[in-house]
This record gives C-alpha cells, structure tokens and sequence, in this order.
C-alpha cells in the first residue's frame, strides 16, 4: 500500500479524535453554566426566605436600639420629675413620663411579635438548609468533574497534536496539503472509505476502473465529486499484514 495513504489514514483518525474531543472541551464551559443556573433557580424560595429573615432582623435590632432609647428618655424625665418648680412643669413632666412609658409597651409588644416571625422563620430556613447544602455539594462535585474532563481533554488533545506532528513529518509535503486542503473544505473529513463500491461520504459509485485502482491502494485517488482522498480498507489491512 501506498505508505502516504497509510499515513494519511492514521491521521485522519488523529484529526477526527482531535474534533471530537475539541467538541467536548467547547461545551464544557456551558454545561457549568448550566448546571450553575439550575442550582441558583432551585435555591431561589430558600434564599428569598433568608433575605426575609435578615430583614426582620434588622428590624429586630432598630426595635431594640428604639427602647433602649425610650429607657433612658422615661428615666431622664423620671429624674426631672424631681426638680419641678411648679404645677405647670410637674403636670408637664407627667405627660411625658406616660408617653414614654406608652412608646415602651408598645415597642416591648412589636419586638415579641418580630420575635415570634422570626423563630418562626428561622426554624423554615434551619429545616430546608441540609437539602440546599447536599445540592451544593452535588454541584460542586459536578463542577470539579467537569474541570477534570476539561483538564483531561486538553491533554488528550495536547498529545494528539504531538503525535500529529510526528506523523505529518513523514508524509510528502504535497499529499499532506493536498489533505488539508480537502480536509479544510469537508468539516475536518480529508478522506473517505470505499464501501459497496461507492464513497461512503457522498454516497456517488465509483467507476469500475477508478475501484480496481483504490482496491490496489497504491496511487492517491480523489472522490470525483466531494474530492476526498478515498481508501479501500481490505487494502490497509492487506497492507498491515504485509508490514
Ligand atoms: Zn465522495
């Protein structure tokens, strides 16, 4: 067998491997994205439950700072309560002693009904928090095994590549372009195998003449119509046994 076309074969299946796996790696990124997103929309009530916690919360602490406040004025006016100089200061003082001891129970019945939703909701986040955990640690095993096949592929690619270039350097210099250039136009494919004598890409009958020299395997015959390199493979396997 032609030893062009027996190399040419080999690098095909390198070629072919190398779109394969590059196919893969692309859709790598996109699948995290994915998954990412599935993530982030199925923790979506959870994480809207957390930020309504925080939110009462933070309403919980502005209450308690509003007490301590009301406190300290129901002392003050206490203590002032003491220095009155007339009627009109004392009645005066009195009012104010109220309002503040008013504003206190008021504040002290909305912090024990803020207490209330919060346990309440504290306990709904608390009980949902194991499953949202387990479903993060699943995406973040999925993540990594992505990252890992990621790794891998480009090794395998990196490797192809080596091996390419080893091969490309024994084939003619004007087989290999006349390859390429095929390759090139037919999505990666450069070569086609003969089956039921016809070409298995385009599907069109070789001539019977044309067949008979494919068969023989030892001149470089291009498909008439989509212009692939075409092979015969009981040729390569002949071709193997005779090496
Ligand atoms: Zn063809």
């Amino acid at each position: 067998m032609n030893p062009d076309l027996e190399k040419l074969i080999l690098l095909q299946n390198i070629d072919l491997q190398i779109l394969q796996i590059s196919k893969a790696l692309s859709q790598i990124p996109a699948e995290k994205e994915r998954l990412e997103a599935e993530f982030n929309s199925s923790i979506a009530e959870y994480n809207e439950l957390r930020l309504d916690l925080e939110k009462l919360e933070k309403q919980q602490k502005e209450l308690e700072a509003k007490l301590k406040e009301l406190d300290k004025q129901h002392e003050k006016f206490k203590k002032d309560l003491m220095k009155v100089k007339n009627e009109r200061e004392y009645s005066t003082c009195l009012r104010e002693i109220d309002t503040a001891k008013k504003g206190i129970q008021q504040t002290e019945t909305e912090l024990l009904e803020l207490g209330d939703k919060i346990d309440k909701l504290h306990a709904e986040v608390e009980k949902r928090r194991p499953e949202i955990e387990e479903r993060r640690r699943k995406l973040e095993d999925q993540l990594r095994q992505l990252d890992e096949e990621y790794k891998q592929n480009k090794q395998q690619i990196d490797n192809l590549k080596t091996e390419r270039e080893l091969l490309i350097s024994n084939i003619s210099k004007d087989v290999f372009s006349r390859y390429e250039r095929i390759a090139r136009l037919r999505s990666g494919q450069g070569l086609a195998e003969v089956v039921d004598a016809s070409c298995s890409a385009c599907r069109m009958t070789i001539r019977a003449q044309v067949l008979a020299t494919i068969k023989r395997g030892e001149e470089i015959v291009s498909c008439e119509i989509c212009s692939r390199i075409l092979y015969y493979k009981a040729a390569v396997e002949k071709g193997a046994v005779a090496e």
